[in-house]
């Protein structure tokens, strides 16, 4: 039906579809059937029957329909209270009455032409019941009254004759405002549906300029990737990274021709590592450090990559954000470079310090018999010690990639001498220290720096056990490693400070509430003398009840091409 009308509506010019007109235009070219059907009536009136044309009730049909026409077409229907139209088929009944009136004994079936009315009120829908009544009695009452106004009597017979044309109106009527309501619920519905993706479609633009917005005013630059790799979203801040990434004189790199480089600047990060790739593999990943570009322009980047899933949770696709922290990059390279500076500059005159202290201590434990001036200077000489130590620990973290030497060692012996010297601090604080370790015990490792971890982690072990107690030191082979481990029944420390213990300056909550002095840095230079080694350190720990630390170090050579460089800054 919506095909024939379409077409229709073409054949004169009209394009839009009947439901999208003005209400004026779809009542005037609702009424053009009838007439269309009357003008082919006329001519064939006027051809045949020249004397029906003459008869006044047709003239008058035929003037009727024409104003109607013109009203249907010049009121304007939209501000005319609702179902007003109505006015036009009811009238054109009249009309039709007033043709058949006169013409039927020319044209027979002129009666039909009531079906373009009827049909009318029937689809319009407004009012369904109505409509059907008015289908049967309006033709009913044009049959009987025109069966009056003929000359003669009229029988029943004549009137039963005529009841089937108002009977047909009332089938017609009937069927076609039954198809008329299912239409139109069909038509809500669509039309429901229309207005809910409208809804729709601008909730998805709106969410669209908050999301550009969002990711052109955030000072990061992202990219989001679909699962076959291919960007899919890139902010303003992104398309600049890529910029200085790409080589001078090529605008448009791939991802194999972009300058991208590991932290030391330099080095090449190989295509398969690159942060992108990485994430379209799935990977997830925090704040990586890396260089894009070269020379002035360089710039180091913290990339941080999400994978996305679909609705049923498989991998989608990724987003990876790169940030700008060349600034902060920059200073912490100043600062360890001041610091190295300023703690190299100071360790000179408190070795000299030291130095003369011996002397003159020396001196004065001969001549000073009191010991009152003995007393004094080694109270001076520890402090120089202990400031010694800390600028040895400043120097150490904040100087470039760290030297080992390692070379087979008893792993045994470094232990036992670090035990020997932390001896009298032991004692002096009430812990007992207890030797668990073989006889020998080979590994492949610098001796001295070794010996400065285990340095390190008993005189933690001994500091951080206030009310005295035990330190065990136990070592063994394990999984082709030499195992190191320090135990103690201190202060402990809790588990969200085990995540921070290995940061610079980094001294827990227990601690800091107590007058035990330290800086930090010691867990600092162990870890990255450990890691300098290819090995491994661990802290497990309960607060209130003890703390392990577990250190795993090369058996022998084979091991040594495992050794990394520990990141330039916490070395
Ligand atoms: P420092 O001892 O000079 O403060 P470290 O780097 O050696 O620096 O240790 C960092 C922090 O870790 C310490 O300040 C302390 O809070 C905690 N810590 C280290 N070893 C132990 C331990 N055996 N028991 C309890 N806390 C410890």
């Amino acid at each position: 039906m919506s095909t024939v009308v379409r077409r229709t509506l073409g054949l004169i010019g009209v394009r839009k579809p009947f439901y999208e007109l003005s209400l004026r235009l779809r009542v005037g070219l609702s009424q053009l059937p009838l007439v269309m059907t009357v003008a082919l009536v006329t001519v064939l009136v006027a051809c045949f029957f020249p004397e029906t044309l003459r008869h006044p009730s047709f003239l008058i049909g035929l003037g009727q329909l024409a104003v109607l026409t013109l009203l249907a077409f010049a009121v304007p229907w939209d501000k005319t209270p609702r179902g007003s139209y109505w006015v036009i088929p009811l009238a054109d009944f009249i009309a039709i009455g007033a043709l058949r009136h006169s013409g039927q004994d020319a044209i027979t079936g002129l009666g039909l032409l009531m079906l373009f009315p009827v049909f009318w009120l029937a689809w319009s829908g407004i009012a369904p019941v109505a409509a059907r009544i008015i289908s049967f009695v309006l033709p009913l009452a044009i049959v009987w009254l025109s069966a009056f106004l003929s000359a003669g009597p009229v029988t029943l017979q004549d009137l039963a004759s005529t009841l089937i044309i108002p009977v047909l109106m009332l089938a017609f009527g009937v069927t076609i405002s039954v198809a008329s309501e299912s239409e139109t619920a069909r038509q809500l519905a669509f039309e429901a549906k229309d207005r809910e993706l409208q809804q729709v479609l601008r909730e998805t633009r709106d969410r669209q300029r908050l999301l550009e917005t969002m990711m052109d005013t955030v000072s990061v630059g992202l990219v989001a990737v679909d699962r076959g790799g291919h960007d899919i979203l890139m902010n303003r801040h992104q398309r600049h990274n890529h910029l200085l990434a790409a080589p001078s004189g090529n605008r448009d790199p791939n991802e194999s021709q972009l300058l991208i480089f590991q932290p030391d600047g330099t080095t090449p990060i190989p295509l398969e590592e690159r942060p992108v790739l990485r994430a379209i593999r799935g990977e997830t990943f925090n704040d990586e450090l890396l260089w894009i570009g070269e020379g002035k322009q360089q710039r180091a980047m913290a990339v941080t990559a999400r994978p996305m899933t679909d609705d049923d949770g498989k991998f989608d696709g990724s987003v990876i954000a790169f940030s700008d922290v060349t600034e902060l990059v920059r200073a912490l390279a100043a600062k360890d470079d001041f610091v190295a500076s300023v703690s190299h500059e100071l360790r000179t005159p408190l070795t000299s310090i030291i130095g003369y202290l011996d002397l003159a201590l020396e001196e004065a434990e001969e001549t000073d018999e009191a010991g009152q001036l003995a007393g004094s200077l080694r109270v001076a000489q520890r402090n120089a010690e202990r400031l010694f130590q800390l600028v040895s620990d400043l120097l150490s973290s904040a100087s470039g990639p760290m030297s080992i030497a390692p070379k087979r060692t008893s792993l045994a012996e470094v232990i036992r001498s670090s035990l020997d010297s932390a001896a009298p601090k032991a004692a002096a604080a009430g812990v007992v220290l207890r030797d668990d370790c073989p006889e020998t015990l080979l590994a492949f490792i610098d001796p001295d720096r070794i010996g400065q971890v285990v340095d390190n982690l008993l005189s933690n072990a001994i500091k951080y056990s206030p009310g005295g107690g035990e330190v065990e030191v136990r070592a063994w082979t394990a999984g082709g490693h030499a195992v190191l481990e320090v135990r103690d029944n201190g202060l402990g420390i809790s588990e969200e400070d085990q995540r921070e213990v290995f940061t610079k300056f980094f001294r827990t909550a227990a601690v800091r509430r107590t007058a035990i002095p330290g800086v930090g840095l010691g867990l600092v230079i162990s870890k990255s003398i450990v890691e300098a080694h290819g090995g491994t350190i661990e802290c497990k720990s309960t607060l209130g009840a003890g703390t392990t630390f577990t250190v795993t170090l090369p058996l022998d050579e084979a091991q040594d091409g495992e050794r990394r460089q520990a990141p330039a800054g916490v070395r």
